[in-house]
Order: structure tokens, then C-alpha cells, then sequence
């Protein structure tokens, strides 16, 4: 699929992630999702590639590659495997980013390496138990004593926290009183190895199957008051605005998935004959594949415009929530009627699609619902 937008370095990256996806994920991906495994050593193959760094400047180790590279190689793992997809996104956007973004210059020397060439994944963590949507409400706190912060609390539903490659986690915390009573919050970064640091993975989930999700819970984890990200009280300020980069990157799993179903739904509809036809000759069939096709190129026109306004530095955040919104739920509509195309063989294990309709779903939910992006959208319009 050539792209007249993009220009040979893009499409060339995305031939080379598709063939790596087709080549080493697809194979595995129904083994992964039925089993509940995180793979590393497809991890490790996309460290190898440059998938897992591929947006950071080459100063710190990393690729140096724009925006649209990074969601155009999201986008083709997403075609494939949504687990595979999720580990890159999270790492990149989640993690490296506010590393990269708002850190010192020995923070960057510190961390950087470990999690490009090293190899580890880092995970970002603002959800807990009684902190979802409302982040503000924040539990974890983090005192200082003696030259360090002592954490306590925990973390839920956090990705790339609990397999044997997570380096560890960028915590927001409560670390003081404001004057108005509000709750002062920071972020903290926290290596695996502290003491009082434990993790445990969440093997149950419906979707994403492949990908590492777990809890972490901190008992008086103590670590240099150096390891402070920004400034004391930017808590908010540096966990919202990771979330704008990574709302890119979950619009592009949403496009990736479309595309990947629709692909599919085309290919049955072709080979499927009823009434001696192939079903794709009716034309409610033929409809449907032309209502897709048509939702999948809006998508990602909106999504290309959101990262193009990112790299020229401009502001993006209402663009890259309005794409997260359109694409996640735009991923369902296609999903579901890529399904209904395959009939009954469409509800089997054996079938991708039955994967690609469990794995949409999160993307209506995480880094930020439906619900709170509209919101976010409307107060970027103006209305409060
Ligand atoms: C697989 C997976 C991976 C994840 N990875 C991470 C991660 O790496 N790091 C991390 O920090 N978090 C992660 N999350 C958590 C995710 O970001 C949260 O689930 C999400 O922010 C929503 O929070 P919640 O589930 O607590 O829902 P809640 O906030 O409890 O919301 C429940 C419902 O109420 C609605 N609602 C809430 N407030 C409002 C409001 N003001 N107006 C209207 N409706 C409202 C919501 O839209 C939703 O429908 C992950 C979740 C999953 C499932």
C-alpha cells in the first residue's frame, strides 16, 4: 500500500516493519494471545530493529526517526498482533518520552541507555485502584528523607511492569500540601532493583493477550532525590502531556487493527461463495468493505496530521485526542462488521479476527476513555 503522502524513508520503514511482523509475529500471535505469554524474544528482535527506541534522538541511543515513522511502525505491528504493538507504544511513548522530554541531562545519561541498548523496558504509572480517570486522586506517596524519596503505595494495570525485562517505572506521587489544599504531585523514577519494589502480572485479561500488564506496589522504596522528574508539583503537568504522545500511539494500534480486519474481511469476502457467488458481490457486502475502507483513510489522515503538527512542534494534543477518539471507535465499527463478513467462522479461535475484536477494546479505555477525551476535546474547543 504506497502512501503519495509519504515520502521513501516512511514507506520504506513500513514495508521492512511489515515483513518483520508477517515473517516472526504472525506465526506466533495466536500461540501468544491463547497462552497469555509475553514473548521477549520477539521483544528482543524489536529491540534489535530499532522499534523500541525508534523516536528518540540518536544523542541518547536512539533512532532519531519523526513522529509518523514511530506510528507507521505501530501501525504495522497493530496490522498483525496488538500485543507486539502495545509493548513498542508503551515503551516508547510512556516510558522514554517523559525521560527524554523532561529530564536532566544525568537522568538521560542515566536511564537512556538501559532502556535503548540495554534492552529493558520502562513502564509509566499514574493508574491505581482508586485513581483511574482521575488521576489527581493519586494514593503514592513519596516523602523525602535523608537525600531520598520514600515511596509507598501501588500501581494497576500497568504495562511492562512485571516481566523479566521491565527496568522499572516513572511514578506520579503525592509529595506535599498546595496552599489550596490540593495534593501536591511529582514524578519519581524508580528502578526495579530498589528494595521494597514487587511486581506481579495480571494473567487474565480479555485483550492483549501477548503483552506484559501487572501491578507494582512500593513499601518504603527509597531513591535519590535526583531521580525527581521536572520539577517538584509538575506531577500533572508531565503525566498529561505523555499522554497527548501516546494517544498518537494508540490511534495508530486502532488504525493498524482496522486496517488488518478490513484486509482480512476483503480476502473472505472474495473467497466465501453462497448462492454461488462470492459474498463480496452482494452489495451490502460491497458496502461494507467500501464504509471501511473510506473510515480506515479518514483515520488516518486525521492521525498523519496530528504527528506531522508534532514534529513541527506545534501544539497537537487536541488532534491527537480527537484521533485516539475517532480511530479506537472508528477500529470497533470495522472490527464488528469485518466479523459479521466471516459468519460463524469469524467467532472461532482459529480465525485472527476473533483476537482483533478482544484487542480493540482497550483502546476505547486506556490513556484516557472515550468519555474523558471528549471532554478533553471540549475544553480544547472552549467549553468548560
Ligand atoms: C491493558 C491495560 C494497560 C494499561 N496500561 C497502563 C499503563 O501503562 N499505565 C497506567 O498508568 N495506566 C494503564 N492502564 C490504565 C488505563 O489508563 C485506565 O484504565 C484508564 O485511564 C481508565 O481508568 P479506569 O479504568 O480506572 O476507569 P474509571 O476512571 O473508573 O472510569 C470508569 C468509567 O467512568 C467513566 N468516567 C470516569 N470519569 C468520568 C467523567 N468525569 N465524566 C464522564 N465519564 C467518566 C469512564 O469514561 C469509564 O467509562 C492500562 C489499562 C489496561 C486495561
Amino acid at each position: 500500500m504506497k502512501d503519495p503522502l509519504l515520502n521513501h524513508k516512511h514507506q520504506q520503514l513500513r514495508e521492512e516493519v511489515r515483513e518483520f511482523a508477517e515473517r516472526e509475529i504472525q506465526p506466533r500471535a495466536a500461540e501468544l494471545d491463547e497462552k497469555s505469554i509475553f514473548s521477549t524474544e520477539l521483544t528482543g528482535q524489536m529491540f534489535d530493529m530499532g522499534l523500541l527506541r525508534i523516536n528518540l534522538s540518536e544523542k541518547y541511543g536512539g533512532m532519531g526517526l519523526d513522529t509518523l515513522s514511530y506510528i507507521i511502525a505501530v501501525e504495522e505491528l497493530a496490522r498483525v498482533d496488538g500485543s507486539q504493538a502495545a509493548t513498542v507504544a508503551a515503551h516508547n511513548s510512556l516510558g522514554i518520552a517523559p525521560i527524554a522530554n523532561y529530564g536532566t541531562e544525568a537522568q538521560k545519561e542515566h536511564f537512556l541507555p538501559m532502556l535503548t541498548t540495554g534492552k529493558k523496558l520502562w513502564a509509566f504509572g499514574l493508574t491505581e485502584p482508586n485513581a483511574g480517570s482521575d488521576s489527581n486522586n493519586t494514593e503514592t506517596t513519596a516523602t523525602p528523607e535523608d537525600g531520598k524519596w520514600v515511596i509507598n503505595g501501588g500501581k494497576i494495570y500497568i504495562t511492562n511492569i512485571s516481566s523479566v525485562m521491565s527496568g522499572g517505572i516513572t511514578v506520579q506521587a503525592v509529595t506535599g500540601e498546595r496552599s489550596s489544599g490540593m495534593k501536591e504531585l511529582s514524578v519519581i523514577l524508580v528502578d526495579r532493583d530498589t528494595p521494597g519494589y514487587k511486581t506481579e502480572i495480571i494473567q487474565s485479561k480479555m485483550m492483549w493477550r501477548g503483552a506484559d500488564t501487572g501491578r507494582v506496589s512500593f513499601t518504603n522504596v527509597k531513591v535519590p532525590q535526583e531521580n525527581l522528574l521536572g520539577g517538584r508539583g509538575m506531577g500533572s503537568k508531565i503525566m498529561l502531556a505523555t499522554l497527548d504522545g501516546g494517544r498518537l500511539s494508540i490511534a495508530a494500534m486502532g488504525l493498524g487493527l482496522a486496517q488488518g480486519a478490513y484486509e482480512m474481511a476483503m480476502q473472505y469476502a472474495t473467497d466465501r461463495v453462497q448462492f454461488r457467488k462470492p459474498i463480496r458481490s452482494f452489495q451490502i457486502n460491497s458496502f461494507k468493505l467500501a464504509d471501511m475502507a473510506t473510515k480506515i483513510e479518514l483515520a488516518r489522515n486525521l492521525l498523519y496530521k496530528a504527528c506531522w503538527l508534532k514534529d513541527q512542534k506545534l501544539p497537537f494534543g487536541k488532534e491527537a485526542a480527537m484521533a485516539k477518539l475517532y480511530t479506537s471507535e472508528m477500529a470497533r465499527e470495522v472490527v464488528n462488521q469485518s466479523l459479521q463478513i466471516h459468519g460463524a467462522h469469524g467467532l472461532m479461535k482459529e480465525n485472527p479476527i476473533e483476537r482483533f475484536y478482544r484487542d480493540q477494546r482497550i483502546l476505547e479505555i486506556g490513556e484516557g476513555t472515550s468519555e474523558i477525551l471528549r471532554l478533553v476535546i471540549a475544553r480544547h474547543l472552549g467549553i468548560r
